[in-house]
């Protein structure tokens, strides 16, 4: 088999760079180990960051999303029992869309199957070779069968557990990582969000996250220890505990609960390779680098990538300039750098870490108070929150 770009992985970065490339007269092939139903149910992100759902309309992929989804003009800080809101178009002129990962996997595998574009599922990327010559490869395994594909530029977009990290060779490679020693505990609950915003709650007992799916479905966090066993969390003491990080003083407000339909443990990382290219091997979104969800910035991050790659390929297939795509990996890192800031600092402010002393826990409560008393501060959350326009 042979293309112009070898794309591994389904995931948003790959899909979206793959309907990039089309719309740009430029072909492409992505391998995905995984079904397509597997591809289109796996629960992940729900922000979108104002920058990169403009860019999904711009490509023809909004109209659901608008339809659909929600706009949302701020979050709410919860502490101390009291709620403070960030209010994203009166502090940046911007402001976020609520849409599944899973929504816009589902918008692209079909749009690209429609465009006549090429996804192989069930087709598990093996090995990576030639990066430093014209002509590189991917070895892949399908059917029981072992085949290539060969390309002008492999892509790897296939997430943190892939090989396209790994196929960069090792005396280029510089990585940096963080784990943290909690993780997240997530509920998808069918009943109606119990607020028309997400709320970050940082209490004594640990973080919790109130989001939603639509207008029926929410999706539910809590800061758990980093080795819980989602089993040992009952329905019961999920809604317990979620009720008392959310405790409003002097408000009414309750939270709404009903039928847990899936739970499972997200854990918390930073992560960071450099640089994201070598020869003709690009890396794109989890396959580069790792964030905690507490910013939203993971799936953000991914399309973000594929944007300023499809950008250089534009142009250098258009007019021989290669310059953005020399470029690329330093372009991508300074966003993912300042992404991997907004992550850790958020995570940090918002979470109760097991060693803190009193000191760490009255400083965290001081920032809060400063983000709610000082319009510069609650300014810096909401611009990263909301997506740097350029970095
Ligand atoms: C459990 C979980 C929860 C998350 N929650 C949030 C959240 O709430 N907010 C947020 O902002 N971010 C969240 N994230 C992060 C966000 O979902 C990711 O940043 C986003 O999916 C990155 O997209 P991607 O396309 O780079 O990688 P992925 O979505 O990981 O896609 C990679 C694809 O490559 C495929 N693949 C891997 N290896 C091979 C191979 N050898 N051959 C062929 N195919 C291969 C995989 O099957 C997969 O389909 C979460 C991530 C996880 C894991």
């Amino acid at each position: 088999m042979r293309t112009t770009v070898g794309i591994i992985g389904a995931g948003p970065a790959g899909l979206f760079l793959s309907h990039l490339l089309h719309q740009n007269g430029i072909e492409s092939v992505v391998l995905e180990r995984r079904d397509r139903a597997y591809c289109e149910r796996r629960q992940r992100a729900g922000v979108v960051e104002h920058g990169v759902a403009e860019a999904l309309r711009d490509t023809g992929l909004g109209e659901r999303m608008d339809r659909e989804g929600f706009r949302h003009d701020g979050i709410e800080l919860r502490f101390d029992g009291r709620g403070h809101r960030i209010d994203f178009p009166d502090l940046t002129g911007r402001h976020v869309m609520i849409w599944a990962q899973t929504e816009i996997v589902k918008d692209l595998i079909a749009r690209r199957l429609a465009d006549g574009g090429r996804i192989v599922f069930e087709a598990e990327a093996t090995g990576i070779e030639g990066i430093e010559s014209d002509r590189p490869r991917i070895r892949f395994a399908s059917g029981g069968a072992e085949d290539v594909l060969e390309c002008d530029y492999v892509v790897a977009c296939d997430g943190f557990h892939g090989i396209g990290r790994t196929s960069l060779p090792e005396e280029v490679v510089r990585t940096y990582d963080k784990v943290y020693p909690f993780a997240w505990l997530g509920i998808l609950a069918d009943v109606p969000p119990s607020c028309d915003e997400l709320i970050y709650a940082r209490h004594e007992r640990g973080f919790a996250l109130h989001s939603m799916r639509s207008e029926t479905v929410s999706r539910l966090y809590l800061q758990v220890p980093a080795d819980t066993d989602p089993a040992d969390w009952s329905d019961d003491r999920i809604w317990s505990e979620l009720a008392a990080r959310f405790e409003l003083r002097e408000s009414d407000w309750k939270l709404g609960t009903g039928p847990i339909t899936d739970k499972s443990l997200t854990p918390m990382r930073s992560f960071v390779t450099e640089p994201m290219r070598h020869g003709r091997l690009f890396l794109a979104g989890d396959a580069a680098h790792i964030v905690p969800p507490t910013g939203a910035k993971g799936l953000n991050l991914a399309m973000r990538d594929v944007m300023l790659l499809a950008e250089g390929l534009r142009s250098w297939y258009g007019t021989g300039d290669g310059a953005g795509l020399d470029a690329y990996s330093d372009t991508a890192l300074r966003r993912v750098w300042r992404a991997e800031h907004f992550s850790y600092w958020m995570t940090s402010l918002l979470h109760i870490d097991p060693a803190a002393t009193p000191f760490d826990k009255r400083l965290q409560q001081s920032y809060l108070e400063h983000i709610a008393a000082c319009r510069p501060a609650a300014a810096q959350l909401a611009e990263n929150y909301t997506g740097l326009p350029a970095v």
